[in-house]
């Protein structure tokens, strides 16, 4: 926060920020109040009198600098009304107005954006599916081949299909039980089932799709939630002893998708995906989950 003087009647001269040095308190340290004559507890007020800056001739460094500051700021005065607290937006910047988004901004260290985030984090995501995709995408999910490189003693084969060693890549992009599944929902929008997280962007961003709003966010949630369906199916198998048929899975999924579509607040002016140009497209894309 940054304090914009106007009496200087409730800034804090030696604690609060309210020139560009920063905190004084921090400039000078404890023997401040000493040098300058100045309270440890006193307002910005304290070192003004009559319209002027009143403090003792300079001894030190840090006095000169204050002073050669000081003299490009205008002395409180109670003509310029009560003193207002700013909250920093950069590095440079200060509003009136608090803003978490840009608090965050400033005080996060920001990393590459990730190319994939969209596909992910998105308006009509579900989110315990995209919690589940996000840490398939990161490739975290506690599979076998990652059990057993932790030096666990776990049989390495799918728990789906019993064929292959389980793996990300292989459970949700090779495993015949998943291809069963996408292969149900693919039509006109994917002929084949997409054989990563990366292909599946790379659908999405077909002019086909593109070009129908709605498109996008539909196979996106599509493969969040067959990716989740995939991964509840598997720890149920291995868990719960209990097994669901791929018809099952299908059935589950094509019910997640309606009942989230369905969801959706009716398409309105400004609506970000589901405008009201194209909900017809998004009614069609429903029908064709039937
Ligand atoms: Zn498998």
């Amino acid at each position: 926060m940054r304090c914009n003087i106007g009496d200087g009647k409730t800034a804090s001269f030696w604690f609060d920020w309210w020139t560009d040095l920063g905190p004084l308190i921090t400039v000078f340290g404890n023997r401040g109040p000493r040098n300058l004559r100045i309270p440890i507890d006193s307002h910005v007020c304290a070192a003004a009198l009559n319209g002027e800056w009143r403090l003792p001739a300079a001894r030190s460094e840090e006095a000169e600098t204050l002073q050669v500051v000081l003299s490009t700021m205008q002395p409180p005065s109670d003509s310029r009304g009560k003193d207002g607290f700013l909250w920093r937006s950069g590095q440079c910047s200060f509003k009136h107005k608090f803003s978490s988004k840009s608090t965050w901004n400033f005080i996060r260290e920001p990393a590459p954006l990730i190319s994939w985030s969209k596909l992910v984090w998105f308006k009509e995501h579900i989110p315990r599916c995209s919690f589940v995709c996000w840490m398939a995408m990161l490739n975290r999910l506690p599979t076998k081949d990652r059990l057993i490189s932790w030096g666990m003693t776990v049989p390495p084969v799918c728990s789906l299909c019993s064929l292959n060693p389980e793996s990300h890549d292989h459970l949700f992009f090779s495993c015949p039980y998943y291809v069963a599944v996408w292969t149900h929902f693919s039509g006109w929008m994917f002929s084949i089932p997409p054989v990563s997280l990366a292909s599946v962007a790379h659908i999405t961003e077909q002019a086909h799709i593109v070009s129908r709003s709605g498109a996008q966010s539909i196979i996106k949630l599509l493969i969040q939630v067959v990716i989740y369906n995939l991964w509840r199916e598997r720890n149920h198998r291995i868990f719960r002893h209990t097994s669901s048929s791929e018809a099952a899975i299908i059935s589950g999924v094509d019910r997640s998708m309606r009942d989230r579509l369905l969801s959706l607040p009716p398409p309105s002016q400004g609506s970000l995906s589901f405008s009201r140009s194209t909900f017809p497209s998004v009614l069609l894309l429903r029908l064709s989950f039937v």
